[in-house]
Formats: structure tokens, C-alpha cells, sequence
């Protein structure tokens, strides 16, 4: 579990809004337990946003994988906007 990277934190959202503090560090533990710095922009948990950004990356190279192309040349084709119509596979295989 990390420590707060800046002990000099804001404690609350309301002052680090006020001193454009990019996080703020209450103290208190988030719902899932974690000791960790929060966003300011959001309220989020850092850890926890971390931790939601791992299983993402996970999800994207598993997928990837699975489809047996490159995990760069699926990144480009996520960025373009699928047509709605299609799933995202069908779609994935047809470019
Ligand atoms: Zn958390």
C-alpha cells in the first residue's frame, strides 16, 4: 500500500480545489480500504484508480491476444469509432 507521496497535501477536496492541488490526502481509508492520496478533479481513490487502470490494460491485451493480432495494431483500431451497427469483434476482423 503506498504512502502518500507529499505529506504537504491538501486534507480536503473543498482546499486543494482552492490551491489547484492536482490530489489531496484525507487521512481516512476509501471504501476498499486503501490508504491513498485522492484526485481532486474526481474524489477518487488513487490506488483504486490505479488498480481500475491495470485490469483495463489487462482486458486490452487479453482481447488482443485472443484475437491473434498485435496488441499495437488493436490499440489503432479501437481509436477509430466502430460503426454501431457491428459488434466490436466482427467489426475488429473486418479491418
Ligand atoms: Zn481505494
Amino acid at each position: 500500500m503506498p504512502e502518500p507521496t507529499d505529506l504537504s497535501l491538501p486534507s480536503t477536496r473543498k482546499e486543494a480545489l482552492r490551491v489547484r492541488s492536482t490530489r489531496y490526502f484525507t487521512g481516512l481509508a476509501c471504501v476498499h480500504g486503501h490508504m491513498s492520496d485522492r484526485y481532486t478533479a474526481t474524489g477518487g481513490c488513487c490506488e483504486c484508480v490505479n488498480k481500475r487502470t491495470l485490469i483495463s490494460e489487462h482486458r486490452i491485451r487479453k482481447a488482443a491476444r485472443d484475437l491473434g493480432i498485435p496488441l499495437k495494431e488493436y490499440r489503432n483500431r479501437r481509436a477509430v469509432k466502430a460503426p454501431r451497427s457491428d459488434s466490436l469483434r466482427s467489426w475488429l476482423l473486418s479491418c
